[in-house]
């Protein structure tokens, strides 16, 4: 499936909202005044781009209308997907060490296993050696579940029993990966952030261990986020900065939701890039994010960029 297809696909309902009420809100305008832009402020808040976000987009669409003299709603519009593709510019990911290590943090339920599963499949397809640690030993069924994602990936597995001590499954990894060459070392973790100090405790252990073993791997610090949280996303993204050094953020279940927007907030509010979004339950539902496709795929609907898609494969 075309790459833009798919994002387009994965964030139809944040689309069919968002596009929707701003033609709407535009139509029978001739030029945009100061009812459409408290039109707009509303629906971005209404999708979740929150408030400070919002009133940022809003003010510096009315300074580019007025220094740009755009007349037209399409030019209008036009620059609205300008403006938040370049909010949400930066972070792309650098994993040029072999091995590279992907650490995915986060509450249960978010998406954390799905997401390594598809992400290994998202590096093999790009050539890549991938071996995966199930760190999360909280639940056999986690194990297993992780063990499924593997072999429908055709990756290897690093696992130990139930209980057993996250950080040597996070060592055995390291060293089966330096063993066999492997290129990106993904590892699972269990999300229980109501127990913050047993977390945090087992965090910075596996911390040490990837430092000791591998001080100079580029590593990734990746929390995932369900976009159907909406604001108790940016909530926890919150509680998860203040016990890590988070590199950014995966977003998973956008498919799920008409809030997409939310997105945005994280960009800009906390500061973390989005680097992988999830826009459905199968292995190729994980994208990297493409700050540009995503504009386009929030706020064109699908007639409108009939034109200028790439064809199905
Ligand atoms: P974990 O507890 O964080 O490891 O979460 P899981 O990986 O077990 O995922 C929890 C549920 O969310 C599963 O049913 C997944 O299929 C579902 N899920 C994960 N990512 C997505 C996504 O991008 N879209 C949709 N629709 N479902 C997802
Ligand atoms: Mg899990």
């Amino acid at each position: 499936m075309g790459f833009f297809k798919h994002f387009n696909r994965g964030l139809k309902k944040t689309r069919d909202s968002v596009a929707g009420a701003i033609d709407a809100a535009l139509q029978d305008k001739v030029e945009v005044d100061d009812e459409f832009y408290d039109d707009l402020e509303e629906i971005l808040i209404m999708a979740d781009v929150g408030m400070q976000t919002s009133l940022e987009i809003v003010d510096e669409l009315r300074d580019r209308v007025r220094s740009k003299k755009l007349r037209w709603t399409y030019e209008v519009k036009k620059e609205i997907q300008n403006i938040v593709a370049e909010k949400l510019s930066g972070g792309d990911m650098d994993l040029v060490t072999i091995p590279a290590v992907l650490l995915v943090i986060g509450v249960n339920g978010v998406g954390k296993t799905t997401s390594i599963g598809k992400m290994a499949a998202y590096f093999k397809n790009d050539g890549k050696k991938v071996i995966l640690g199930a760190a999360d030993t909280f639940r056999a069924a986690a194990i297993d579940q992780l063990q499924i994602w593997a072999d429908r990936a055709g990756v290897d597995l690093v696992k130990h029993k139930e209980g057993a001590d996250p950080a040597a499954v996070v060592y055995d990894t390291i060293c089966a990966a330096k063993a066999r060459d492997d290129d990106i070392i993904i590892c699972d973790t269990a999300g229980r952030l109501h127990n913050k100090k047993n977390l945090m405790e087992e965090l910075s252990k596996i911390y040490k261990v990837i430092d000791r073993e591998l001080p100079y791997a580029d590593t990734e610090i990746l929390l995932v986020l369900d976009a159907t949280t909406g604001q108790n996303a940016i909530s926890q993204a919150k509680e998860f900065g203040n016990i890590c050094e988070l590199t950014g953020i995966i977003l998973t279940k956008l498919d799920g939701t008409a809030k997409g927007g939310v997105v945005l907030a994280i960009r800009n509010e906390l500061k973390l890039p989005v680097k992988f979004i999830g826009v459905g339950e199968g292995i190729d539902d994980l994208k990297p994010f493409d700050p540009e496709a995503f504009a386009q795929a929030m706020f064109v609907d699908s007639d409108e960029k009939a034109g200028n898609e790439p064809e199905e494969k």
